[in-house]
């Protein structure tokens, strides 16, 4: 087993040029959008483009395991709304449709937002409602959930939250947690240090479980400590700094994931992930 770093590279033209872009920057996972990630619909995968992107996938030898794609950012599964909840939900479906398409087996998404409209109790209800409707008429596909800064009404900052909505869950095969370093931080979790490392990892265990971690985004971040605000910074250049990711560069629990960048200057992924691997242990 290895460490499997990219980044989350650009589709545009089409989903096969993914698979080129994560090539030239030296990553063997990747993350990327299938679809326009801020419009509801996007047209139809092509048929042609489905076929080239799994002959660059042999070419350039990736493993479907090492490929996170992230959901449309407009997507809320606990909306309080009916029709919004229920365009949520379509769209959502979409995301894991493109998936079983492309033969990708995890589909990154925020969990969804309050919105002031009801409690979080039943905004994770709700959440984990809409994942059982969309594991339910789909197959092969991971629902991988990502903790969020807990900007707005944003829920998945506290890994509570996320425990709550896989205990939810009805098919737990089919559910994992995406871990963001940038996001962990601004909620509130202690990254700067190795005993903050330590600490932050291993409450995660007690509360979540490592069983359930699928992925991470490794990002620095710009806004401070528990701030709750989402903006993430290239590897070392921000709140955080160098020790989470050396952190996990030399801990056997991180290997085998995709471990990706979405650090804020594709100029630099290259050196970035150069720079990850140097600290492998
Ligand atoms: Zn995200
Ligand atoms: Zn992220």
């Amino acid at each position: 087993m290895t460490y499997y770093i990219g980044a989350h590279v650009s589709a545009a033209g089409g989903v096969q040029n993914s698979v080129k872009n994560a090539h030239e920057i030296g990553a063997n996972a990747f993350a990327l959008f299938t679809k326009n990630n801020r419009r509801w619909e996007g047209p139809p995968l092509k048929q042609g483009d489905i076929d080239n992107y799994k002959r660059f996938l042999e070419v350039y030898k990736y493993s479907p395991k090492h490929i996170l794609p992230h959901a449309s950012y407009l997507i809320n599964p606990g909306h309080h709304d009916p029709e919004q909840l229920e365009k949520s939900r379509r769209a959502l479906l979409d995301e894991f449709q493109r998936c079983e398409q492309l033969g990708i087996e995890l589909i990154n998404f925020h969990p969804g937002s309050h919105l002031n409209k009801m409690s979080e109790k039943e905004c994770l209800a709700t959440i984990a409602e809409s994942i059982n409707i969309i594991l339910d008429q789909t197959t092969g596909v991971t629902a991988v959930i990502e903790n969020t800064a807990g900007q707005g009404t944003n829920l998945g900052f506290d890994f509570e939250h996320i425990a709550q909505i896989i205990d939810d869950i009805e098919d737990k095969s089919r559910v994992g947690v995406c871990i963001d370093t940038c996001h962990a931080f601004a909620a509130g979790y202690e990254l700067r240090t190795e005993e903050g490392c330590d600490e932050t990892f291993t409450q995660f265990d007690k509360i979540i479980g490592f069983d359930y971690l699928k992925a991470l985004h490794l990002n620095d971040s710009k806004g401070a400590f528990a701030s709750r605000v989402d903006r993430h910074h290239s590897l070392g250049q921000g709140e955080i700094g160098e020790t989470p990711f050396r952190y996990i560069m030399q801990d056997d629990r991180f290997r085998n994931m995709p471990l990706i960048l979405e650090t804020i200057e594709p100029a630099i992924w290259k050196e970035e992930i150069a720079w990850l691997r140097s600290l492998e242990k």
